[in-house]
């Protein structure tokens, strides 16, 4: 079976990483979304409260499946038994880390592939700190974030 992972940290998820589970999700037969949990860092949203709002967004795709994981990509990728692991790439801005990231990556675990997906251009300047920015001043995220996110960000922020 071909399984990849779509690791992030999805702090929210927005319609870019939405567009690029979607596409992925036709190219390979399971993907495990996997939210990066790292207590070392503090984030926007508890690690719970994303994996939730990732879980209501994919419901439409039913090979997807989203987990949270601790430590190395490579591992969890290891641990799925994915041989593939997945990552965006928006114009210039993602690139140097991205491509870091993968040899990174390559050297630890060389039996696993990072596959790197075009952001869609009507996402090419989505993030999730510009989500968490604009959200934080009251400014339209609609356009932005499933709907999912608007609901929950309202409730809890
Ligand atoms: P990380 O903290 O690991 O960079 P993110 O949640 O910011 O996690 O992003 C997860 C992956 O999705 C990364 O590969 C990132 O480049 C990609 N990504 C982020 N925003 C977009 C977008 N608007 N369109 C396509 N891919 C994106």
């Amino acid at each position: 079976m071909s399984v990849a992972v779509y690791p992030g940290s999805f702090d929210p998820i927005t319609l870019g990483h939405l567009d690029i589970v979607g596409r992925a999700a036709r190219l390979f037969e399971h993907i495990v979304m996997a939210v990066v949990n790292n207590p070392s860092k503090t984030s926007f949203l508890p690690t719970s409260d994303r994996v939730r709002l990732l879980k209501e967004s994919v419901e439409h795709l039913s090979n997807v499946e989203v987990k949270s994981f601790e430590g190395l990509t490579v591992d969890f990728a290891k641990n799925e038994k994915a041989n593939v692991i997945i990552r965006g790439l928006r114009a210039v801005s993602d690139f140097e880390y991205e491509f870091k990231m993968s040899q990174m990556n390559k050297s630890l675990n060389p039996t696993i592939e990072t596959l790197f997906m075009m952001a869609g251009l009507e996402y090419q300047f989505m993030s999730s700190s510009l989500v968490q920015e604009v959200f934080k001043f009251g400014g339209d995220i609609s356009q932005v974030v499933p709907p999912q996110v608007i609901q929950h960000l309202k409730a809890v922020k």
